[in-house]
């Protein structure tokens, strides 16, 4: 009996891999490997897996439990009582986390490039939910840092607006949702800016680099007559008139989060508490 139960579970837990994929993104430095390996590390208390290594210069696909006391978009109504959730420990929620390497040179050739494959593929079980991006809330007051994290994120927002404005696609019919969050790590730290101000930051820090673009796209095409989809190439409205803000993704469909929370130091004295808020909106996205 108990073998072949046992092989059941093992069969039927191989035969439904996870279908959810989200992508992990941001500059270097900002804990997301710290993450990824935390992560992996809860989720092989679950099951028999043991967490490999991870180092920053190469992507890493791995498959993580969502905790059973996480709600998800599905089961967001249920009560502690609901047999779903015993189910639901019984079975746990898996999804897929790709990690990228954040460094200015691999940024393109890796992260972009991902997000691009993901975000694009019409195959179901790939289907990417989300993506997160990862912020140091400590080294933002860094004007260099702050920079470099803002055109980054400008980067990914852009590549997920042209996908969900879908040039070409007829509007009916647009893409499915692919929100942002962005986590806003080190909360633990001194140091570390509140979230309200990561996001007030990086709107003004994204606006600047906006503006740039658009003056860069009218000095080319006074060179030549090439540029002919501007447009898009623009964040947010087409004319780049007001301040830029995260709500106005939401008019290209682009839910944007800014929240706390603390890969390392300790969860209970952590502001953010750990990392369990970035894991009810993942929970969300399910
Ligand atoms: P990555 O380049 O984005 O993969 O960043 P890492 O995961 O390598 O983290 C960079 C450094 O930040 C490491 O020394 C981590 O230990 C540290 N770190 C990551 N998350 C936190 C956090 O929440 N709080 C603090 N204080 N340090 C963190």
């Amino acid at each position: 009996g108990v073998p072949i139960l046992l092989h059941y579970f093992f069969y039927r837990a191989a035969a439904s891999p996870p279908s959810s994929n989200f992508l992990l993104l941001g500059p270097s430095g900002a804990g997301k490997t710290a993450f990824t390996t935390l992560l992996e590390a809860k989720s092989s208390l679950a099951s028999t897996t043991t967490p490999s290594t991870h180092t920053s210069q190469t992507s890493t696909l791995i498959t993580v439990t969502l905790p059973p006391s996480v709600p998800t978009a599905s089961n967001r109504y249920r009560s502690v009582n609901d047999p779903s959730l015993k189910e639901a420990s019984r079975n746990p929620i898996k999804y897929r986390l790709q990690d990228t390497p954040g460094h200015g040179k691999l940024r393109a050739s890796q992260g972009i490039a991902e997000l691009h494959t993901m975000a694009t593929s019409s195959d179901s079980k790939s289907k990417l939910r989300g993506v997160i991006f990862m912020v140091d809330t400590a080294a933002l007051v860094d004007e260099a840092v702050l920079r470099d994290t803002a055109t980054y994120l400008h980067d990914v927002l852009l590549v997920l607006q042209k996908r969900s404005l879908g040039k070409g696609r007829s509007s009916t019919k647009r893409a499915a949702e692919i929100p942002v969050l962005i986590a806003a790590n080190k909360q633990d730290l001194f140091t570390a800016l509140p979230p309200g101000s990561v996001r007030e930051k990086l709107e003004a820090e994204i606006d600047r680099v906006r503006k740039s673009k658009t003056k860069g796209l009218l000095d080319a095409s006074m060179d030549s007559a090439e540029v002919d989809d501007g447009e898009d190439e623009v964040l947010g409205d087409d004319d780049a008139q007001g301040v830029f803000t995260f709500r106005l993704m939401e008019d290209v469909g682009i839910k944007v989060d800014v929240t706390g929370g603390a890969v390392k130091g300790d969860p209970q004295e952590a502001v953010g508490s750990g990392v369990r808020r970035w894991e009810e909106w993942i929970g969300m996205c399910l």
